[in-house]
C-alpha cells in the first residue's frame, strides 16, 4: 500500500497554530518507516490522520488512492497501540476472531489459517483459551497482535507500541514485528519516541520536529533486512542512532 500526504495540517480546536505541517510525502509500498520525535511533537495526531480516525485541518491522505476511512472499512489497516486494549471477558481467541465478526464474516479465516497466524505471533493453542487477565503482558501484546493481523490488512500503524514493556520483552517484539512486516510484505509506519527502536525496524527514519510538525530528516537505514542482535550492536547501526539522534537535537 501507497499512502501519499498532501498539503497536510492540523491545528486543535480552531488555533491559529499548526500542530502540522507537511507539504509532500509518500510512504509505504511494503517498506517499514518510523517517524520520531519528541513528545507532544504531533507525532500520534499524524498517525490518527493516516489512520483516517481524525480529519486534517488542511490537505489529505491517500491510500493507494482511496480514502484512510475506506480502506479501515476494508479491513485493510491494523492498528498496534501501547495498551493491547482486549475485551476482558472474551478468550484470547474469541478477542482474535473479533474484527471477522464486526465484519459480518466477510473477512472469515480459515481454520487453517488461524493456525498460521497463532504460531506468526507466537501464541499458543493453549494461551488462545485463556482470558486477558490470565495472560502477561506481553502474551496479551501478541493477541493484540494477532487481532490486528487476522483481517490480512495491507498496513500496520503503530503508536508506541512497546512503551510499557521491559527491555527484554520490548527487544523480542521489535524483532518479530520486524520479521512479520518481512514476511507478510505489509506496509508498516511505526511513531516512536525511542531511537534504537526506530532504527531497528524500519527500512526509513524520518525526524519530525515541532511547531508546526514537519519532516526535517529523512535517513535511509542501509542494514541488513534481518536485524539480530549482531546487527544492533554494529558500528552501522551505531552510526544511523547517533544519525538521528543529532537531528532530533537540532529539531528541539
Ligand atoms: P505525540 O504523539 O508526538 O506525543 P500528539 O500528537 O499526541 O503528540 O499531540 C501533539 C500536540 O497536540 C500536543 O501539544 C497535544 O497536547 C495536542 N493535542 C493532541 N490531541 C489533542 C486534542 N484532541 N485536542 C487538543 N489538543 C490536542
Ligand atoms: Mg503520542
Amino acid at each position: 500500500m501507497v499512502i501519499e500526504i498532501t498539503s497536510l495540517s492540523h491545528t486543535f480546536n480552531g488555533s491559529h497554530e499548526a500542530l502540522l505541517n507537511i507539504p509532500r510525502l509518500t510512504l509505504g509500498n511494503r517498506s517499514f518507516v518510523s517517524i520520531v520525535g519528541s513528545s507532544g511533537s504531533g507525532k500520534s495526531t499524524l498517525l490518527r490522520i493516516i489512520a483516517g480516525l481524525l480529519s486534517p485541518t488542511a490537505g489529505h491522505v491517500s491510500l493507494d488512492g482511496h480514502s484512510p476511512q475506506q480502506k479501515r472499512d476494508a479491513g485493510e489497516l491494523a492498528f498496534i497501540f501501547q495498551s493491547p486494549t482486549l475485551l476482558p471477558w472474551r478468550t484470547a481467541m474469541q478477542n482474535i476472531v473479533l474484527p471477522c465478526e464486526l465484519q459480518g464474516g466477510r473477512l472469515s479465516r480459515r481454520q487453517q489459517d488461524v493456525h498460521g497466524l497463532l504460531s506468526l505471533v507466537g501464541l499458543s493453542e493453549d494461551d488462545t483459551r485463556k482470558r486477558p487477565a490470565q495472560l502477561s503482558g506481553g502474551m496479551q501484546m501478541r493477541v493484540s497482535l494477532a487481532r490486528s493481523l487476522i483481517t490480512r490488512p495491507e498496513l500496520m500503524l503503530m503508536d508506541e507500541p512497546f512503551a510499557a514493556l521491559d527491555d527484554i520483552l520490548r527487544i523480542q517484539l521489535q524483532d518479530e514485528v520486524r520479521r512479520i512486516h518481512c514476511e507478510q510484505k505489509i506496509a508498516s509506519v511505526l511513531v516512536t519516541h525511542n531511537i534504537r527502536e526506530a532504527v531497528a525496524m524500519s527500512d526509513r527514519v524520518l525526524v519530525l520536529g515541532d511547531k508546526p510538525a514537519q519532516i526535517t530528516t529523512d535517513v535511509t537505514v542501509a542494514l541488513p533486512a534481518e536485524r539480530d542482535s549482531d546487527v544492533r550492536r554494529s558500528r552501522e547501526f551505531q552510526g544511523i542512532v547517533n544519525q538521528v539522534t543529532d537531528a532530533l537535537y537540532q529539531v528541539v
